[in-house]
């Protein structure tokens, strides 16, 4: 570490001074130093960022005796480093001068320019396009608790959108999982929670723990009141005291980083519970909802089915995706918004090639409301006003469906600011209000004057140029400009003597190697002139582009609406896009149990094989309900397509919640409450665990949470260890789904030997791949049917990767010896005569015997009293009688 305070040694300079006081108060971000047209970092923030960014590290000046290392940035193009920076995990100060030179030489020659921090910018606070996914929301988000209660608040700075819910340990990780924040922020003393130790491992690099006082949830409660305007927060739902606490966290962070400001924020939204599908992190990635197994949008359900044209819907629609509804007629509203647009085609395209040219208007309104927004930021904002009247006008005559006919309303009419905005902006915009230059001619009479004022001055000079050259009789004299000297005239070297020597008007400034500078009294008159003009005509611009500001302000919400809406408009469209095209259809959404999907589809893949080599999907059935069975087994060689076919009906569960049509023929969908995915033998080598740890910590998660109401997919569970131990897992694994959980499940197996679980579980249903063996070759039909795959051809599928003949006869011979073997349940003579078990009957043993406690044994053992309806209690008990007989 560099001594950064300057206890004794030599005195340090002024301005060294004001660095390290300033940088005193943010010791855990990199401060960038603004000094000219650089951000300037010093000591240790220099060698991470040379480190960071790549690029030269020098030095400036000496420290107690030592050089102080130095880096520096560009400020016209600071955006790129600051963005590599924040996704390399850095905060950055951002330290500007708050007074121009002129003004801090006032004070005395040696005085330093006044600086001060403007904003401290962290992942989860960035305003910046060039810093964030338009298509993604970057989520700050808080964990706070409040009377034994956990409370999770999320704002997105960028858009205003602000929520809360309540949490708890055992959910808290699948919420996370479901917002994906930029960043995190806690107690400290929450930070510290064994409890949570698992759910902070996995948001590591972005959780920012703060002091608990932060935190406190009647402080909470004030701030949102004030911030709202409300005398309780009451009207806004039922917030719990964690809630409050960690929203109050939240306001407080982007306060303390946005140096006092708040950009706009929506209403608090409470996420009630139950209200959205329970999708825990691990189904996420299984399913690769919005991110593939490596980690990319590309090859996603998201990506797939994203049609939407805008980046404020595209939000909208992957938020959707990540929180799938619960409430049937809540689902049901959105398939109705959806069949207007599917049913309306010409509308369609209409609304799409409009939204298309919508800018990115939310984004821009939360930059204003920070007071960073810029000419182009009041532009969008017009452009999409003047945008969202055209669409609502496309609607005339039609009676939208009633979501779009609420969104529709929140167009709302902005008719007036648009004609000012559009009055008073140009076509051609700068970046920053200061460079001036963006206010339309005609707008202000008084700057058109100035304007004209300093371009006739302008022209003066050229004029002058050519009295100038009739007057010396040298035509190659010409008036020129530069930063140092102003105006001023210049000639070649050879005829600098001519106008030195000369009484006329012409003042000698400058004498290079081969040209001599003159300046005249006029010159510089004219000269003092433009730049009075230009400045007026500059902070008149501002003064016009800051009332065009306190406009957009004063209609913020309203404008917030309008974004809000245009999404709404784009994600419904977007899904009837989808629809049309990849062939969709409107599921029936109800409070049954049942799940049934005909001729379904696996959106990914089928594209996939349509950009291959163009080979058909199979569509396939999916039929759960009270005569066939809600827990189905499915077995079939590797490559069949089981995983597959089990993922696609998760996929269409997530769709269909939604509110997306789905892809299959026909759909009935009992609302699913939670869903859970597991591949067994998972690689989770990044979070140190064994794989079999990991699938069987993530198959006891499912066999305690799953209810009636979940859907469950397990793809080749129990795969991770020893044959019989395996099956044994699996085998107990099935019971347990059926007897308790007596959720819908959907089981990938290869150990066909759990077909015989058909007889005696009577939920239970089996089904198969279909494979034909064609000239001794294995042909996949990636049709699922009924019944059980009676082989696994997993040595056929040796014999085709090349293993030698011997091996593949060998291995044919045991396979029949085991299978003969398992028929006659002579499991332990088996292993006896088998040279390959020859030396470990006692494993075979361990794994089977003594003698387990019977079925009936563990179905007692697991059942829980308490909790059972009377209904419930004389199912077991029927249950417990057929087990008795089988047993
Ligand atoms: P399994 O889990 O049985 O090993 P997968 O589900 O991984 O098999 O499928 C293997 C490959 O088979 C997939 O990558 C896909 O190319 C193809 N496939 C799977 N299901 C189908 C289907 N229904 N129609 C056409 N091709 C399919
Ligand atoms: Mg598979």
């Amino acid at each position: 570490m560099t001594p950064i305070a300057a206890a004794s040694g030599p005195p340090v300079t002024p301005m060294m001074a004001q660095f390290l006081a300033i940088k005193a108060d943010h010791p855990d971000a990199l401060l960038f130093y603004r000094m000219g047209d650089f951000y300037e970092l010093f000591f240790n923030d220099a060698r991470q960022a040379a480190a960071a960014l790549d690029i030269t590290l020098t030095k400036r000046g000496k420290h107690n005796g030592e050089d102080i290392p130095m880096c520096g940035v560009p400020v016209h193009s600071h955006d790129q480093y600051l963005s590599r920076l924040i996704r390399k995990g850095f905060r950055v100060a951002v330290c500007e001068q708050t007074e121009n030179p002129a003004e801090a030489k006032k004070r005395g020659a040696k005085s330093v320019v006044r600086r001060a921090v403007v904003r401290v910018v962290t992942p989860g606070t960035i305003t910046e396009d060039a810093l964030l996914d338009a298509r993604a929301n970057n989520y700050l988000a808080a964990i706070a608790e409040a009377q034994g209660a956990l409370g999770l608040a999320w704002v997105d700075v960028s858009t205003g959108a602000f929520f809360a819910q309540a949490s708890a340990p055992a959910h808290l990780a699948a919420q996370l999982a479901r917002l994906k924040p930029g960043e995190i922020l806690c107690p400290d003393i929450l930070a510290d929670r064994d409890d949570l130790a698992d759910v902070w491992n996995d948001w590591r690099d972005v959780l920012t723990p703060q002091p608990a006082a932060r935190f406190d949830s009647t402080n909470g409660a004030r701030r949102l009141e004030t911030l709202f305007g409300v005398k309780t927060m009451d009207a806004f739902g039922g917030f719990g005291r964690a809630e409050m606490a960690a929203a109050g966290g939240l306001l407080d962070y982007v306060e303390l980083t946005q140096k006092g400001k708040l950009p706009r924020l929506s209403p608090l939204t409470r996420i009630a519970p139950g209200g959205v599908m329970d999708i825990d992190a691990a189904t996420r990635r299984n399913l690769e909802l919005s991110e593939t197994l490596s980690g990319t949008r590309k090859g996603s359900l998201l990506a797939t089915i994203d049609h939407t044209v805008t980046g404020t819907g595209a939000r909208l629609l992957a938020s959707r995706l990540a929180a799938p509804l619960t409430e049937v007629a809540e689902i049901e509203a959105r398939f109705c918004d959806v069949q207007f647009c599917v049913d309306e085609s010409h509308l369609r395209d209409d609304v799409r090639a409009l939204l298309k040219r919508c800018p990115e208007l939310e984004r821009a309104l939360s930059r204003i409301t920070l007071g960073r927004g810029g000419p182009r930021d009041v532009a969008a904002v017009e452009a999409g006003l003047a945008l969202s009247a055209v669409a609502r006008a496309l609607f005339d005559g039609k009676t939208a469906s009633q979501g779009l006919q609420a969104s529709l309303n929140g167009l709302g009419n902005h008719g007036e600011l648009v004609a000012e905005l559009a009055a008073a902006l140009d076509d051609d915009l700068p970046l920053l209000a200061r460079d001036g230059g963006f206010v339309r001619r005609g707008y202000r009479a008084d700057l058109d004057e100035l304007r004209m004022m300093r371009d006739e001055s302008r022209r003066l000079i050229a004029a002058l140029q050519t009295d100038y050259q009739a007057d010396t009789r040298i035509g190659a004299l010409k008036i020129r400009h530069n930063n140092v000297l102003g105006y001023f005239i210049e000639v070649p070297a050879r005829h600098g003597d001519t106008l030195m020597g000369a009484d006329g008007p012409y003042i000698h400034r400058q004498t290079l190697a081969n040209a001599v500078r003159f300046a005249t009294v006029e010159l510089s008159e004219l000269e003092g002139k433009i730049a009075r003009a230009a400045d007026a005509a500059v902070a008149l611009e501002v003064e016009v582009f800051d009332a065009l500001v306190s406009q957009v302000l004063a209609a913020a919400d309203a404008v917030a609406n309008t974004a809000r809406a245009l999404a709404e408009l784009d994600v419904a469209f977007a899904l009837a896009d989808l629809a049309v095209v990849r062939r969709l259809t409107r599921a029936t959404v109800d409070n049954s149990r049942d799940f049934v999907i005909e001729q379904g589809r696996h959106l990914v893949v089928e594209a996939a094989l349509e950009r291959g080599d163009g080979e058909k999907f199979i569509a396939n059935d999916c039929l759960q309900d009270d005569d066939q069975g809600r827990l189905w087994l499915l077995t079939g060689p590797n490559m069949a397509g089981k995983s597959t076919f089990l993922r696609q009906n998760a996929l269409i569960a997530v769709m269909a919640q939604m509110g997306s049509f789905v892809p299959c023929a026909r759909a009935r969908i009992g609302v699913v409450d939670r869903l859970f995915s597991r591949v067994g033998a998972a690689d989770d080598l990044a979070r140190g665990r064994s794989t079999f740890m990991v699938e069987m910590v993530e198959t006891a998660a499912i066999l305690n949470q799953a209810g009636d109401r979940a859907l469950v997919i397990l793809d080749e569970i129990g795969r991770g260890t020893s044959t019989f131990d395996g099956l044994s897992i699996a085998w107990a694994v099935t019971e347990h789904l059926h007897g308790v959980n007596r959720c819908r499940a959907l089981f990938a197996t290869h150990y066909h030997e759990l077909n015989a679980l058909q007889a005696k579980l009577s939920g239970l249903s089996c089904h198969a791949m279909k494979v034909k063996e064609w000239q001794g070759d294995v042909v996949f039909l990636h049709e699922v049917g009924p019944g059980a795959a009676d082989r696994s051809y997993g040595i056929h599928v040796g014999q085709l990767a090349g293993l030698p003949a011997a091996v593949v006869t060998r291995a044919e011979q045991i396979l029949q010896t085991l299978e003969t073997g398992q028929q006659s349940s002579a499991l332990t003579k088996l292993a006896d005569d088998l040279p390959l078990f020859s030396h470990a009957p006692a494993t075979v043993k361990a794994a089977f015997g003594p003698r387990p406690p019977s079925e009936a044994e563990r179905a007692i053992k697991a059942v829980l009293p308490d909790e059972m309806s009377p209904r419930e209690a004389l199912d077991f008990l029927y249950a417990l009688k057929a087990m008795e007989c089988s047993d």
